[in-house]
């Protein structure tokens, strides 16, 4: 057994306010959502049911795993994290029993957030997914999900690209209650998280005056690009000896990242 997948995760101090262009009416939904969890006997006695379990699903790199962090600090849980790679193993039995441990040092934490990233790994459709192994381990999966009672102060939140290749048992209300989509971000979006990751940053004035062009202009860029983006020209800005983003950092570092966003494309299809 890893001991990394049943450990708790120290938690970054990220909240709702760090995930960019999740849009009002999202945000909203979460809220409401988490707010059952948050008031379970409120919740019973207006007949609702907290979730067991949520799925977040969209492209990479536009915050799922984030939003998964912000939801257990708004919920003050441990965090468990693990990717669905993880539980894939040859040997028999193992994956089984890791999903088995998770979910044994959650509840004995709890309240606890598990974070599956990658879940498609673990909870592939099963005819697709092939193997015995892998049908074992999403069996132990299911079989956790429906031990857990709505209101033991385990949430179940998974993360994937492909949710088109998810198991239809194992995305049962009652095991996933919830599926969010997070997109790529639109203009407005995009101009939400590049404030968040220029936050704390000397631009310069024309850089400052230029952001919402920015986000006009990246259409097609992950959250993650976005970070990227301010890391690259932040680290191109101290390499010439700068205390401030200029212009042409910024611009060097959309070069670089749209060159890997294509090397990337290229790689992978
Ligand atoms: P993957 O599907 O590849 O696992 P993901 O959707 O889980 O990706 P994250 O790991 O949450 O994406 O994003 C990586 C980093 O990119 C974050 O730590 C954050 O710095 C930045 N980022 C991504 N999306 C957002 C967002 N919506 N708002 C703010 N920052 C973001």
């Amino acid at each position: 057994m890893k001991n990394s997948v049943a450990k708790p995760r120290p938690l970054p101090s990220i909240t709702l306010r760090d995930v960019g262009g999740l849009g009002e009416e999202m945000k909203e939904e979460i809220l409401q959502t988490l707010s059952t969890l948050k008031e379970p006997e409120r919740a019973a006695k207006l007949g609702i049911k907290p979730p067991k379990g949520i799925l977040l699903y969209g492209p990479p790199g536009t915050g799922k795993t984030l939003l998964a962090q912000a939801i257990a600090r708004e919920l003050n849980a441990d965090y468990f994290s693990a990717s669905g790679s993880a539980f894939n193993e040859l040997f028999v039995g193992v994956g089984a029993s890791r999903v088995r441990s998770l979910f044994h040092s959650a509840r004995k934490q709890g309240p606890a957030v598990i974070f599956i990233d990658e879940v498609d790994a673990l909870a592939g459709r099963r005819k697709a997914h092939g193997g015995e192994e892998a049908e074992k381990t999403l069996t132990e999966l299911l079989v956790q999900l429906d031990g857990g009672h709505s209101n033991d102060g385990i949430l179940f939140i998974a993360a994937t690209n492909r949710k088109d290749m998810l198991d239809e048992a194992f995305l049962r209300p009652g095991r996933i209650d919830f599926s969010f989509h997070v997109p790529l971000p639109d203009t407005k979006g995009r101009r939400e998280i590049i404030d968040i990751h220029s936050k704390g940053k000397s631009l310069a004035k024309d850089v400052y005056a230029s952001l919402d062009e920015l986000a006009e202009s990246t259409s097609g860029f992950s959250g993650a690009e976005l970070q990227s983006l301010f890391e690259t020209a932040s680290r191109r800005a101290v390499q010439s000896g700068q205390d401030m983003i200029q212009r042409h950092d910024l611009d060097y570092a959309l070069d670089r990242t749209i060159l890997g966003s294509t090397s990337r494309t290229l790689q992978d299809y």
